[in-house]
């Protein structure tokens, strides 16, 4: 099969070569890909900015597929099935994590994608115990979607907990940004503003606009804390989600959240060192919710509002490719000239 790999550490080193279709074992499945898209991982992997991956690799982690043959002791799936999977692929399973619901946390823990090969090929391969049914009335370009929807479901629902009423601010009109601003309405918050800057007028925010967020602010022009102070009578905001991984916007968090209120990270950024105004978190008292990856709750949460229709991205995916012109979507990506850019296996 063809598949997109990144051969060795370092800058670039990505091709596409033709590799071994995956052997299964009894507990695994062979699913074959029909959409799968680009992350922020995928390109940080492309750029040799990700602290760990183990080459050579199949890149992807975000797909949805049908499973195309099934491991001996698989029961509950049959082949035809329509499935998304989660991606703690490998896990210890008797850490403090595993037993306590936290796979996502293992030291252990290998993904596909990074860890292991992943899903910018024809197939890959699942540990059965980690997918979910594609609801019939959902399609797999939209299923393609439930991964990066269920990390936002992460920090939004799980973590940060938002409330109905909430003002909420999400810093950062990537995908992420704009399905948390979304799954923020879907919550009831009052009022949701979404954020960009100069490079992001032209496509970013209108897109956002697009997928319903009708308060888009560009902060290149536009002071965000006088405008969250009118809006609030001067309080602040409920809850700020940070989704840049920029310094600049960090501080803008701490600036415009209310006393007592909190800040969901959900943006990385490129150094781990921060100038950041700290103090302001004390005498504001804030709450701070970090979040990485996602739980079996929020894929069950998102599949569901994918069915009900509550939640719909299609207009998020703004780019299909084949996965020979890989290069052409990488350089979209990192252009930040599109929203969820997919390709079509
Ligand atoms: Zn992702
Ligand atoms: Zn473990």
């Amino acid at each position: 099969m063809k598949a997109l790999v990144k051969t060795k550490k370092g800058k670039g080193f990505l091709e596409i070569k033709e590799m071994r279709v995956p052997e299964i074992n009894y507990d695994e499945v062979l699913i074959k890909v029909h959409y799968t898209g680009i992350c922020g991982t995928d390109v940080h992997i492309f750029t040799g900015q990700f602290p760990i991956y183990y080459p050579p690799v199949i890149l992807g982690h975000e797909f949805s597929g049908e499973i195309v043959k099934l491991g001996e002791k698989v029961t509950s799936w049959k082949t035809g099935d329509r499935v998304v999977g989660e991606c703690q692929s490998l896990v210890c399973g008797k850490c403090r994590f595993c037993r306590t619901g936290h796979p996502e946390a293992c030291a252990a823990k290998r993904s596909p994608g990074w860890g292991i090969d992943g899903s910018f090929a024809d197939y890959i391969k699942m540990p059965s115990w980690l997918l979910h049914k594609i609801p019939d009335n959902v399609s797999y370009r939209e299923a393609a979607l439930t991964e990066p929807a269920a990390v936002s479901s992460q920090s939004l629902y799980s973590r940060a907990k938002v409330s109905t009423g909430d003002f909420v601010v999400v810093l950062g009109t990537g995908p992420i940004g704009i399905i948390i601003a979304k799954m923020a309405k879907i919550a009831g918050a009052s009022q949701v503003l979404i954020t960009g800057i100069n490079k992001d007028e032209k496509y970013r925010l209108l897109l956002a606009q697009k997928l319903g967020i009708e308060n888009t602010v560009n902060v290149s022009k536009v002071n965000l804390k006088e405008m969250v102070d009118d809006l609030t009578d001067g309080i602040g905001a409920d809850l700020v989600v940070e989704a840049t991984g920029v310094e600049p916007a960090i501080n803008q968090a701490f600036d415009i959240v209310r006393k007592l209120g909190k800040i969901a990270v959900i943006g990385v950024p490129g150094q781990s060192r921060l100038n950041v105004n700290w103090s302001a978190g004390s005498f504001k008292a804030l709450d701070l919710c970090f979040s990485f990856s996602s739980q079996y709750e929020d894929w069950t949460r998102v599949l569901k509002l994918f069915e009900n229709h509550s939640l719909d991205l299609t207009d998020l995916v703004t780019h299909e490719f084949e996965l020979a012109d890989w290069k052409m979507a990488f350089d979209k990506t990192i252009d930040c000239q599109g929203g969820k850019i997919l390709f079509k296996i």
